[in-house]
């Protein structure tokens, strides 16, 4: 836990911290938080554990999830983990479980969080998850892109768009329906004008992928 901390923190300084003051509206980058971000990582997490896994096919057949969706299977748990695990955040306000000053911080957390892991390239599990996440968020008007070519939370939309994608996936998981997960990741999981824009902008000001933990104890007992 202490590891996982620590690692996180340095991410949202050095890598969530500059997208947020490059791709985030002015009035809502003091909503990108550590305590949203780590927040959502721990339920992303949970919520691998939780949802379809084994499963019963039309013809009575046992399977799994992972054995139906095959290639697709990985980039549509990420998708899982991380769009449940927003609405299970929701979920645990509302249950008066987490803080309430979470619920907006949350989205625009997760939103300057969509720019960090298309980063690692939509060829990988986690970056095509979250394209597949930023574009439906964006197709339902819950993600707007301004002139200054920043971008912000619509509050109201944003709700409903977390809970319909999570339906879509959670629906195909249950039913290890192939042909659907191919369907959605064909039309959302793809590099579209806003993301690129983003990208591009990150690129021009050279904010890092990702870190390189150095772990300085492990190594003195290494040697
Ligand atoms: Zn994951």
């Amino acid at each position: 836990m202490v590891i996982l901390k620590n690692v996180s923190e340095a991410k949202f300084k050095h890598i969530l911290q500059p997208i947020a003051d490059v791709c985030i509206t002015k009035e809502q980058q003091e909503l990108v938080d550590f305590e949203s971000f780590f927040t959502h990582t721990i339920c992303h997490e949970c919520c691998h554990g939780i949802g379809p896994h084994t499963i019963t096919l039309p013809n009575g057949q046992k399977s799994t999830v992972r054995l139906e969706l095959q290639e697709l299977h990985s980039a549509l748990e990420e998708a899982k983990a991380d769009i449940v695990g927003l609405w299970a955040l929701r979920f645990l306000i509302s249950q008066d479980l987490l803080p309430k000053s979470l619920l907006k911080s949350m989205y625009v957390s997760f939103l300057a969080g969509c720019f960090r892991s298309v980063r690692f390239g939509i060829h990988e599990a986690h970056g095509k998850g979250q394209a597949l996440q930023f574009n439906w968020l964006y197709d339902k008007g819950a993600f707007i892109l301004h002139p200054d070519e920043k971008f912000s939370v619509d509050f109201s939309k944003v709700e409903g768009a977390v809970e319909s994608l999570s339906r879509e996936i959670l629906t195909i998981q249950a039913k290890g329906d192939k042909e659907a997960a191919n369907v959605l990741l064909q039309k959302y999981s793809k590099m579209t004008q806003p993301l690129k824009l983003s990208l591009q902008k990150l690129e021009d000001i050279q904010v890092p992928v990702d870190i390189a933990p150095i772990f300085p104890i492990a190594n003195k007992i290494l040697e």
